[in-house]
């Protein structure tokens, strides 16, 4: 609540107030010490006067000398209260005083001239004014005067006040609680002022202007207000998609640092057990930094592509992921001239781990054998062909051995079709010891045959039958079929070599075979190298 002494038709009253009571003050101490002045002055011509109107009487009792005449004159002027003493003198021997003749007023002295000869003065009347009883009713008159002034003054400055309260500070004043119960921020408080009396002065006219003004800026807030809405709705959903989205979102400045990033995207790049991202330089959080910092650079310097995609593998922690993602570079039409260094990427990602693991393992499965694990024959070949013709492009040699187990059968038939199955999963194992599963091929053929092949630069009989003996033995090594069984079996193996053996695959594959199956014939558990010479047809 505004204190009564800060309100304004409060003001305005101490101000009329105090203006009136200083201009009567000034203007009645001022009328004051004239009117004074005046009365006196007003007083001492009356005493004059009446000096004056005895003059004549005076100047016949001085000229016959009667005494008495004086007396009387002097009595009747000393009967007036403004002369408080007389003087008369009068030739030869006249000379009456009575009264105060020490007072402080101005004497008032008047020549007494002889009755008949004009310009010969035969006496004097002095009369002494009562200058007390002069300046008591100078003062009594002034003093009245100045109070009907101040009465004036008073009442003039009542009716002021009421005038321009009621023209000036009540119409401010409702004026001002009229704006007091406007809210801008809520448009519906935004209501028309009223105002009771004309609206011809400028108070009426201040208030159409505002009405104007106010009706303008409701509907601006209003307009404003949906618009802000609409906005904050769009942001509210933008800031939902962002936030709850499984995707990973980033942005990268021009030096691939990350500005902005969404709860997913921290979740998939912070290590379990850790609250925040490694880095925030978004390659070093990859597994190759510098081949996505080049990848990078590339998509800001080419015009062709606006935005690439691209299948990641990452180790966040000991874990490893694979991510698909999206780079897209955010063109801004006012940065549409600016260098492309500063150019923004976004990047989305999904983990794609499950589904990577899943077509890592479909394809696994498609490729390999489900019981050794070795690569089937389909992939195999395929593999074989690739081998053999990187070799003879390059001038290099293909060592191929094809391996039958000796008498594989009758393990089946004497400990099962199970235990069967255990021997040629350890045969795998063993292979596998002897080979680089990286660059080497080792294929599980069919049945119980295996194939296995090396590139080599140099095709070398001696250590290739080395190889081929080492193998030979270790899977001549007795088997654990069970915790008390154990059984053995052989193998017969053939070793062929490219291009010298055969220049492709199928010929290759048929003597590796041929020479297998003398290896069988000449009575099994043993290498051969396929010998031109000796080839069956
Ligand atoms: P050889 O010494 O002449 O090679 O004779 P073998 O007993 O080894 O018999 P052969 O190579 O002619 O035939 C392979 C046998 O292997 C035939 C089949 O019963 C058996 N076999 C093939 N695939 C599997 C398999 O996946 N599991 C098991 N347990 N046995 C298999
Ligand atoms: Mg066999």
């Amino acid at each position: 609540m505004t204190k009564i002494s800060q309100k304004l038709n409060f003001k305005v009253a101490v101000s009329i107030a105090f203006v009136a009571l200083l201009v009567s003050l000034v203007s009645s101490t001022f009328s004051y010490y004239a009117g004074l002045n005046e009365r006196k002055t007003t007083n001492y011509q009356l005493a004059e006067q009446l000096g004056r109107s005895m003059e004549k009487t005076a100047a016949i009792a001085a000229y016959l000398g009667d005494r008495e005449l004086g007396q009387e004159i002097v009595n009747g002027l000393l009967s007036n209260d403004l002369v408080e003493g007389v003087n008369l003198f009068g030739e030869p021997n006249m000379f009456i005083t009575q009264g105060n003749i020490d007072g402080q007023g101005e004497q008032i002295s008047l020549v007494l001239s002889h009755p008949f000869i004009q310009d010969n003065q035969i006496g004097t009347l002095n009369l002494f004014p009562n200058e007390e009883f002069i300046q008591q009713q100078a003062q009594k008159a002034t003093k009245k005067e100045v109070f009907l002034m101040l009465l004036h003054s008073v009442i003039i400055a009542f009716f002021v006040s009421i005038f321009v309260h009621r023209r000036l500070t009540r119409p401010i004043q409702n004026l001002t609680e009229s704006f007091a119960t406007i809210n801008p921020s809520e448009p519906i408080t935004m209501r028309m002022l009223k105002i009771k009396h004309g609206p011809q002065d400028e108070i009426g006219k201040l208030v159409q202007g505002i009405n104007s003004l106010m009706h303008e800026l409701h509907l601006t807030i209003s307009n404003e207000r949906e618009l802000r809405e609409k906005t904050q709705e769009l942001e509210r959903k933008f800031r939902l998609i962002f936030e709850q989205a499984s995707a990973g979102i980033c942005l990268l400045d021009e030096n691939n640092m990350i500005t902005t990033h969404n709860p997913a995207f921290e979740q998939h790049f912070t290590p379990v057990g850790e609250d925040k991202l490694p880095s925030l330089n978004f390659p070093v959080l990859l597994n190759d930094t510098e081949k996505m910092q080049k990848l990078l650079s590339e998509i800001r310097a080419e015009d062709k592509f606006d935005q690439i995609t691209l299948d990641i593998e990452c180790t966040i922690g000991t874990q490893t992921k694979w991510l698909h993602c999206l780079f897209a570079k955010l063109s801004d039409q006012r940065s549409a001239h600016r260098d492309d260094t500063g150019t923004i990427i976004e990047v989305i990602l999904h983990d794609i781990t499950e589904r990577t693991q899943r077509e890592f393992q479909t394809r696994f499965e498609a490729d390999h054998d489900t019981l050794t694990h070795l690569m089937n024959r389909r992939a195999g070949e395929k593999k074989l062909h690739k081998a053999l013709f990187e070799c003879m492009k390059n001038g290099r040699h293909l060592l191929l051995m094809m391996i039958d187990l000796d008498k594989f059968k009758p393990v089946n038939d004497t400990y099962g079709h199970e235990a069967g199955d255990l021997v040629l999963v350890e045969i795998a194992r063993r292979i596998k010891i002897h080979f680089e599963m990286s660059s080497d091929i080792c294929i599980r053929w069919g049945g119980d045959e295996f194939v296995v092949a090396r590139q080599l630069d140099e095709f070398d009989v001696t250590s290739t039958a080395e190889l081929a003996e080492q193998l030979l033995d270790s899977i001549q090594q007795p088997i654990h079929i069970s915790e008390y069984e154990r059984c053995q079996v052989g193998a017969s193996i053939g070793i062929v070599a490219a291009p010298k053996d055969g220049k492709v695959l199928h010929e290759l594959m048929v003597n590796a075979d041929n020479t297998m199956y003398q290896v069988k014939d000449k009575g099994r558990g043993d290498v051969a190298f396929y010998d031109r010479k000796t080839k069956k047809t």
